[in-house]
Order: structure tokens, then sequence, then C-alpha cells
């Protein structure tokens, strides 16, 4: 667009150049017409309003940047001025744009570090604290308002950690005891980036940690299960190779020995893989309505013949109540709480099995008149190849893993087990299984769980 006269105008009316011009010619007409002394009197006049105008714009402009946000509208200016306020407005305008944008950018990185489920604290050349994420601040104790600033090796006083700060370098992850909380293992790994600033980034893998530490336990377990049954077996060969000519009686006794051996291993492996594939996420439970009377007497008679008459057995059927669930996995799981009775009873003493309501839930109740077991031991009986007594386990034929699949599958029927003992009195192993399991006898059609039988009409 063509700039306007009045433009022009004001553009060349302000030029040094012109006005200096214009002084001159005036001055110099003055100094014609009324001499030099009024000529440069009128000089200095011009030049002092000059300054001044000068001044007040000047004062003018100090006082709106000092608060730009804050002050009145723009300065009113004119000439060189006027486009001096008018481009300073402008780069205040973009500078308040490109802070929003940078605020907005720092905000939405300060929710994302709040979200990361890792710690992560920066750290600048001197290993001094610039910033840390809330997860850092609980993995590694730090105060937001006083460990700012810290050398982080004064805050993590760990020699592992000083060694791995001081060695440079950071390849690989340094596991590591919180010092905020003992009981939490952390993987921290130092990232070096831009000019020698580091980034830690510090994880939780105390769960981790444990499946490995118990991934360990399990293979040093069924290799030590293992070991001794071949060791006997190796033996006894070993025997036969060197005596060709063993009487026969020895050798079917020896033959006996060995059988009892790989009976004891293919039980150790079987119940290896009743395990693996109760814990395979591949194997969903399938469901049907399991008869649960049936089943009880059929361990019953299961305890019956394990006892050979050695214990004196009885049924308590105080229900006829069925449950949804699968009926293999049940009598696997069941039988084992049953055999474990008979195994750890000592003859003469009674056993006692129920199937009846306690309180909401219905339960399978296996009581003993065994020794009893000691109150520390109780909540690790579950855990694989935990045993009070080993001796007595191995003699009379346990693997160690009975009870840890009986808790598998009553977890998967959302059912519980229950271990209440006595030193000295007997033991009660309970699977009780609540009532959204339980279908009833009477009334209903196959399937309904009792819950709704309630509420039907009579
Ligand atoms: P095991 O094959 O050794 O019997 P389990 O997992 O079935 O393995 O049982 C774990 C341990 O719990 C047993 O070794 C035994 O010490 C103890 N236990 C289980 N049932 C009884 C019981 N009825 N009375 C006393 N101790 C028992």
């Amino acid at each position: 667009m063509p700039a306007s006269l009045e433009d022009i105008l004001s553009d060349f009316w302000w030029n040094p150049v012109f006005l200096l011009a214009g002084l001159l010619l005036v001055m110099l007409a003055a100094g014609v017409m009324f001499g030099p002394v009024v000529a440069l009197l009128l000089g200095l006049l011009v030049m002092l309003l000059y300054i001044i105008r000068h001044l007040r714009y000047m004062a003018d402009m100090i006082r709106w940047l000092a608060d730009p946000e804050m002050s009145s509208a723009l300065p009113a200016a004119s000439g060189e001025w006027d486009e001096i306020f008018y481009s300073l407005d402008r780069m205040v305008r973009r500078n308040k744009r490109s802070t929003a944008r940078l605020f907005a950018v720092l905000d939405r990185f300060e929710h994302a570090a709040h979200a990361i489920p890792d710690g992560i604290v920066m750290l600048n050349e001197l290993d001094q604290i610039d910033w840390f994420n809330p997860v850092a601040g609980r993995h590694f104790g730090f105060d937001e308002k006083i460990d700012r600033g810290q050398f982080i090796g004064y805050l993590i006083r760990q020699s592992v950690f000083h060694d791995y700060l001081a060695h440079g370098d950071y390849r690989e992850a340094l596991v590591m005891k919180s010092p905020a909380d003992r009981d939490v293992t952390l993987s921290v790994q130092m990232v070096a980036f831009g000019e020698r600033q580091k980034m830690l980034i510090s994880r939780d893998v105390t769960q981790f940690e444990m499946v490995e530490a118990m991934r360990r336990d399990f293979v040093a377990n069924v290799s030590h299960e293992l070991r001794t049954p071949l060791t006997v077996v190796g033996g006894f060969l070993e025997t036969f190779i060197d005596t060709p000519d063993i009487p026969h009686a020895d050798f079917l006794h020896y033959c006996d020995l060995m059988l009892q051996q790989t009976d004891r291993m293919r039980r150790l492996v079987e119940d290896l893989l009743t395990l693996s594939r109760l814990e395979s996420p591949q194997n969903r439970l399938v469901e049907t309505r399991v008869d649960m009377p049936a089943l009880i007497q059929s361990l019953y008679q299961d305890a019956i013949s394990l006892s050979a008459g050695r214990h004196p057995i009885d049924l308590l059927r105080d229900s006829e109540d069925d449950v949804l669930g699968n009926i293999d996995e049940l009598s696997s799981g069941l039988g084992n709480l049953v055999s474990n009775a008979v195994r750890y009873t000592p003859a003469g003493k009674a056993i006692r099995l129920r199937w009846g309501w306690r309180g909401d839930e219905l339960c399978f109740d296996v009581c003993d008149e065994g020794e009893g077991i000691e109150p520390q031991h109780i909540a690790r009986l579950t855990e694989r190849f935990y045993r009070v007594d080993r001796g007595r386990s191995r003699e009379t034929g346990g693997t160690g893993l009975g009870l840890a699949i009986a808790k598998h599958v009553l977890t998967r029927h959302h059912a519980r087990l229950s271990i209440e003992s006595k030193v000295g009195e007997g033991s009660r192993f309970s699977a009780c299984f609540p009532p959204e399991r339980v279908v009833g006898q009477t009334g209903s059609g196959p399937g309904l769980p009792r819950q709704l039988q309630a509420k039907l009409p009579a």
C-alpha cells in the first residue's frame, strides 16, 4: 500500500538531517534579521526543546518497559518514537507468545515426568541435583525442599553407588537397595547428556528380583530332589555291573529299591507338570458342576486305602451342595490334603473329613490328631518344597509340592486354603469355597448358584 502524504511528511519532518538543515536556515535568517546572539539563542532553544522531547519519550519508554503487562496502553508518540514504541510492543508480544509456549512445554514435561513409573534425577556437571520427579524422591528418600542442589553422593551413601558414580562407565545398570526402604530393590542407570550433565534413572525391581530368586531356588530344589534318587539308582546299576554273580534275592531287593526311587522321581515330575499346568496362562479353568459329595466320598475311600487300617477315619457330610469347578483339579488339590493327613498322623490317631457350611463358606475340612505344626511354619507350608520335617516327608513319599498344588487349585476356584494347627493336638486343613461357587442340590437346575436359588419362589 503506498504511504500517505501525512506519513511521508511525518517521516520527513522528524528526519534529523532535515531538522538540522531547517534549524540552520532559521538561525541564518534570524542572524541576518536580529543579529548572531538572537540566532544562537534561537538555536539553543530549539535544541533544548528537542532534547526535552526525547527525554520525555525516554521516560515513557522506561516506565512502559518496566512492566509492559501491567502499564496501560502503549505510550502515544510521534515520529521515530512512534516507530520505536511500535517495534518494542511487537517484540514484547512475540516474547510473551514464546514464553507461553515454553511454559506449556515445561508443563507437559512436568506432567509426563510425574506420570513416568521410573524415577528420574537430573544432575549438573558437579553431580548436584538439579531436579527429580516424585518417584525418584520415593526411591531415594529425597526431600523436595532441601535436597535440590545437593551432591548426590551425600544423599545416596552406599559404597556400590559411589563406585558406580566414580567409575564413569554407565553402560550397565546398577542393582542396589533403596536408601529409603531396605525392602525395595532398585535398578539404577546413569545416562550422560549435554555438556557433562547426567540423568539418573531408577526402577523398582523388587518383584522381578523376588521372581528371579524364586526361580533360582526352584531350579536348585528340583535338581536337589532329583539328584538323590538318581544317585541311588546309579549306585545300584554300578553294583550290578561290578558284581555279575550277585545273588538273585539281593538282585530283587535292589530292583525293588530302585523302583521306589524311580517312583519318587515320577511323582516329582508329575507334581511339577501339574504345577506348571496350573500356572500356565493358556490353561483357563474349564468349569462344570462338580458333584462334591461324590468327590468327597471317593477321597474318603482313598484315605482308607492309603491308611491301610492304621487310623480311624470318619466322614461327615453336612451338605449335599456342589461347586462349580474342574473335577480333576479339585480331586488333585483336595486329595493332597487327605493324603497329608494320613501321612503325617501317627497310627492309631483319628482323621476326620467334613463337607459342610462354616459361616457363609462351604468348606472341606481335613482334621487330624497328628503332631501338629509350629506356628512359624504355617504361613510357609504352601511354598514349593517347604517341609517341616524333610525326613518324614521323604519317608512317606512326599514331593514337597502337595500344598502348593492345593493352594493353586483353590485360588483358581476363588476358594481359600486355611490351616490351623496346635502342636501335640493336630491340624485342620480347610478348603473353603465362597457362596458364588456353590450350586445347591435342592430345588434348582444344575449350575444355578445357591444365592440365586434362595431368591427363587418356592
Ligand atoms: P510333602 O510332599 O512334603 O508332604 P506338602 O506340600 O504336601 O509336601 O506339605 C508341606 C509340609 O507341610 C510337609 O512336608 C509337612 O511338613 C507339612 N504338613 C502338611 N500336612 C500336614 C499335616 N496334616 N500334619 C502335619 N504336617 C503337615
